[in-house]
């Protein structure tokens, strides 16, 4: 069997500064040979086109999320709140036709060999927020593949289909998952806006070779990526909750 160590990204949102730094930490990995991207590419931060153009170069194989489908025109904006909203808005502006057609031809969810993909979660792929239990038998229900990744809600977890268990857990950097026989849904964190308090870049590795998931964290320039957001005219609050990691 060919041994693959895939890098597992989501939520990037327009911050190229955070995934450049992810992809030079995953490489001293040896991780990113191939890449999984689960949605939300664009939207929030300042580089829209440039975060395009380097998942393409990756051959990144990726999911849409709700800001990618907002920033292409194939949903309104009525759902997002007022800054999320202003931001899908901008980041559709700034896209050329070819972006906008790559955005608007992302799949909901993919399955590639044995891990399935999507932003949200396979009852809502666009929409819900995939946080307990609950939410975790309805994917399990779901789910073909021993793993599923899942993004969205920018909180790094494992939750595993266990009897009694299934509740997500937060996997610290560093934290590592043995796959078993039982089934893992798996969330790798945001690469360009964390919520869970640590401002730095959130990623996984799926190590097809030992089996096992392990989260990572990376510092990097908040301050640059803070200057564009400020530099493009979006809203404030987006530069602030980079150095906050909320
Ligand atoms: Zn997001």
């Amino acid at each position: 069997m060919r041994l693959l160590r895939t890098l597992v990204i989501s939520d990037v949102h327009s911050n190229l500064d955070a995934l450049d730094a992810v992809l030079a930490d995953a490489e001293t990995r040896d991780a990113g040979g191939r890449v999984f991207c689960l949605g939300d590419i664009v939207g929030y931060n300042a580089q829209p086109r440039e975060v395009i153009a380097r998942l393409r170069e990756l051959g990144a194989i990726c999911v849409a999320g709700n800001h990618d489908l907002a920033a292409a025109g194939l949903i309104g904006v009525e759902e997002f709140n007022a800054v999320a909203a202003e931001a899908a808005l901008w980041s559709g502006e700034q896209l050329g036709d070819d972006e906008r057609a790559y955005l608007a031809g992302l799949p909901l969810t993919q399955v590639v060999d044995d891990a399935t993909l999507v932003h949200g979660s396979l009852r809502d792929p666009v929409w819900e927020y995939l946080l307990d239990r609950f939410a975790a038998e309805a994917q399990f229900a779901l789910q073909q593949t021993r793993v599923g990744f899942v993004g969205h809600s920018h909180i790094p977890f494992a939750a595993v289909d266990t009897p009694g268990g299934g509740t997500p857990r937060p996997m610290l950097d560093g934290t590592r998952l043995a796959l078993s026989r039982d089934r893992a849904i798996v969330n790798p964190g945001s690469v360009g806006q964390p919520r869970d308090g640590d401002p730095r870049a959130s990623y996984a590795v799926y190590d097809d070779g030992t089996q096992t998931i392990t989260w990572h964290r990376v510092a990097y320039d908040v301050a640059a990526a803070q200057r564009r957001v400020r530099e493009a005219g979006l809203p404030e609050v987006l530069a602030l909750r980079l150095a906050r990691g909320r």
